[in-house]
């Protein structure tokens, strides 16, 4: 496999259902495109870095830019490697930007598997041939919470991920719960509670009362020590999401004793193959698994729902159909069928890319060789 020619290609997409976190709202949905030309065939990626760095700190116009004038160079430099590990191994002196790397690495990983007719979930070695669907629903009034959730479950979503933060919290959860009280419920808080808060810690505590399959990054990224406080005082599994951006982050928190379970976004954790990594470790750990979505257009989507259909995710995980984000989507609609969406078995990525569409929406394309 012969690297020829990268092309980025920027889209602006716009969310069909906004989502409010205790970060901000997401509305637009910036994405940067790679597609990478190589002698045996074309490979797409999606790097999934938001609009502001509210999450991590990557962001769509500084990922751009990285891949533009770092990423890209380095992949096409003098002596191009012939092979995946080769490939990423030009892009590691690069400090960070673990979402430009994931969406080479994917492109990479799409160019190789489709002329070997390999799909991305067999060559992970995920064998499962669907998987549970989950809905975020955004922070906000108990009344306004209920609305959203009724919506989902009646779009046949059994599995609801709320996001709280202090002041949109217990009341929310309490009345989601009495109203559906048969749905595998958790709560996404994206860091926004400190338990040196005495009325945050009232508020963790009465959550842990609820039922909730877990609680998701409830204290600051950085916060690892009080996390394994946190982890102490509740029930309720602790997922980290923010806190986890590599291996040795995963490892610190595990040492420490700051999580039950891990939520696994390959874009956040540098690419796919280092995402099954922390999967692998932590199912031997005995932790759990969460797939988590970054409101991914359908390229990025049908990678982690091959990535979570390894067998160790078995909490809820964030993925839905393609009508919860963009209509029309980029590639072959995912779709609900009872919970669950099938697991893309197509050689590469999964999908069928709609090029197309694509041209049609780009703002600006750049051809590297
Ligand atoms: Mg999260």
């Amino acid at each position: 496999m012969r690297i020829t020619a990268v092309e980025l290609v920027r889209l602006e997409l716009e969310l069909r259902f906004p989502l409010l976190t205790s970060a901000g709202e997401h509305r637009h949905r910036p994405l940067s495109l790679v597609r990478i030309v190589t002698d045996e065939g074309v490979g797409i990626g999606e790097c999934s870095a938001l609009e502001e760095p509210t999450y991590t700190a990557e962001y769509a116009d500084g990922a751009e830019a990285v891949l533009r004038e770092h990423l890209i160079p380095r992949l096409l430099a003098e002596g191009r490697p012939s092979t995946l590990e080769g490939a990423l191994a030009r892009l590691d002196p690069v400090r960070g930007h673990a979402m430009a790397k994931a969406g080479l690495e994917m492109a990479l990983l799409d160019a190789l598997l489709k002329p070997r007719g390999e799909s991305l979930a067999a060559f992970l070695g995920a064998d499962r041939l669907s998987i549970p669907a989950g809905a975020s629903v955004s922070l906000g009034h108990p009344e306004a919470v209920c609305v959203q959730v009724a919506s989902v479950v009646a779009a046949g979503y059994r599995r609801v991920k709320v996001k709280i933060a202090p002041g949109f919290d217990v009341a929310v959860l309490r009345a989601v719960r009495g109203e559906f009280p048969s749905i595998a419920l958790s709560a996404d808080a994206n860091g926004s509670y400190n338990l040196a808060d005495p009325g945050h810690r009232d508020a963790l505590v009465a959550i842990d009362d609820l039922g909730l399959m877990c609680l998701e990054q409830p204290l600051a990224a950085g916060d690892l020590v009080a996390s394994t406080e946190l982890c102490r005082m509740l029930d309720t599994p602790v997922i980290l999401d923010e806190s986890v951006e590599s291996r040795s982050d995963f490892e610190n928190a595990v040492a420490l004793g700051a999580l039950d379970g891990v939520s696994i976004k390959p874009a956040r954790l540098g690419g796919l193959l280092s995402a099954r990594a922390i999967h692998d470790r932590a199912a031997a750990l005995g932790l759990s698994c969460s797939i988590g979505g970054m409101l991914e257009s359908g390229i990025g989507r049908a990678t982690a729902i091959a990535l979570g259909a390894l067998r160790g995710f078995d909490l809820p995980g964030d993925l839905g159909a393609s009508d919860r984000y963009f209509v029309p989507d980029l590639t072959t609609q995912h779709v609900l069928v009872e919970g669950e969406l099938l697991v893309p078995s197509l050689p590469g990525i999964g999908v069928t890319v709609d090029d197309e569409l694509i041209d049609s929406l780009a703002i600006r394309r750049e051809l590297f060789t």
